[in-house]
């Protein structure tokens, strides 16, 4: 089939960056693709459809329970809502307005990042511990009151830095009372993060769907508790709530039960294996053609895979201005950059094979036309 794209005018870009969602997020296999089809053949009860499909993403995650959110975005409104509310139905209503709730949502300093606003959404207030290099424990105790819905915790290596360890927040915060929630949207490989953050005494813990996953852009899930999760089912519609706007179609269910299935099912070792294939391959490939190329480890957020990083130093061009030559190039091909935006990052998460000769050639071309031009 030409294509749907190519019928609106449109170009599809190479993915040698990750999961983002400004370009798509992630591909579905085909059979995700195939359970969504099914599941859009006919009407069932959507609350028995959300029950059973939590209950077997809990059975292959290996959690007490799961719920079905609409991203990872919305699973941080939603677990957010959920520690305020819990499942008392008159609270349920009461937000984004918390009166008389617990509305406080402790948070690290460095970990602030643009998914803010999908905790403050709901009424909660955001308060920081800590600073950008360092956080003391005594700083998390301080923090937890009478009003402290939840500590939010993102294990990210890029939040690593001054923040402080899951294991003595989870202590600290269990002391008290408090559930900590893992947004782990992107932590995939390793496979078993699915049920780690959990096993070390996270109350409920964020995936997306759509990245690592493959399974449908707009879905994700929650893993933890039972008693926690039976609050986020309040929120995750079909009922009215503050999650009524991110509601979880029979189709997105379907689909993301398929994904999840399905990686829980793959050959992780020959999947990394694969990893390092197309890294070293693409290394030569760039070295050959006159970059400075090396592997780089770990992924972008610490997941347990391997990089191309092409060192810009020495480049007759800036990382930026590859970037963009790439970006504007036939075929459009989409890097990631270093977080300081000096060097060049290809990432083999989301490539195939072809696409991985077609990205190193890309580079050679823009390479060799500059070096032609000087001489
Ligand atoms: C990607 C990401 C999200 C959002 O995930 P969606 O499934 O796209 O909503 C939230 N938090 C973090 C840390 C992420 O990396």
């Amino acid at each position: 089939m030409t294509d749907f794209y190519a019928k609106l005018g449109m170009k599809t870009v190479i993915n040698a960056a990750d999961s983002y969602t400004m370009i798509g997020g992630s591909r579905m296999p085909p059979e995700v693709v195939e359970a969504m089809a099914q599941a859009s053949r006919h009407f069932v009860s959507l609350d028995e459809l959300h029950l059973r499909v939590g209950a077997r993403i809990a059975e292959l995650t290996r959690n007490e329970a799961a719920v079905v959110t609409s991203g990872a975005a919305a699973g941080l409104a939603v677990a957010a809502a959920a520690c305020m509310t819990g499942t008392d139905e008159t609270q349920v209503r009461k937000l984004p307005y918390p009166n008389g709730m617990k509305n406080e949502v402790v948070i690290h300093r460095c970990q602030r990042n643009g998914f803010d606003m999908a905790i403050t959404q709901t009424g909660a207030k955001l308060i920081e511990i800590g600073d950008v290099e360092s956080t003391f424990a005594w700083q998390l105790d301080a923090a937890i009151g009478e009003r402290t819905a939840c500590v939010m915790y993102f294990p990210s290596t890029q939040y690593s830095r001054g923040a402080l360890p899951l294991e003595e927040v989870v202590r600290i915060a269990g002391a008290r009372g408090v559930p900590v929630v893992v947004d782990a949207a992107a932590q995939l490989p390793p496979a078993d993060n699915l049920w780690r953050y959990t096993e070390a005494g996270a109350s409920l813990v964020i995936f997306s769907g759509g990245k690592t996953l493959c399974g449908p852009q707009s879905s994700g899930f929650i893993v933890g508790k039972e008693s926690l999760i039976a609050a986020c089912r309040l929120h995750v519609g079909p009922r009215i709530s503050i999650g009524r706007p991110m509601k979880v179609g029979k189709e997105e269910l379907a689909g993301l039960l398929a994904a999840v299935e399905r990686y829980v099912g793959l050959d992780h070792a020959a999947l990394k294996a694969g990893y390092e294939a197309l890294v070293c391959s693409i290394g030569d490939g760039l070295r050959e053609a006159g970059f400075d190329a090396a592997r780089a480890y770990p992924g972008p957020t610490g997941q347990d895979y391997p990089l191309v990083k092409v060192d810009m130093s020495r480049a007759p061009l800036s990382a930026e201005q590859l970037a963009a030559a790439l970006r504007s190039g036939e075929p459009s091909v989409l890097v990631a950059l270093t977080w300081d935006k000096r060097d060049i990052i290809v990432n083999p998460l989301h490539l195939r094979e072809e696409e991985a000769a077609i990205v190193v050639e890309r580079m050679r071309s823009i390479l060799a036309g500059l070096t032609n031009h000087e001489e």
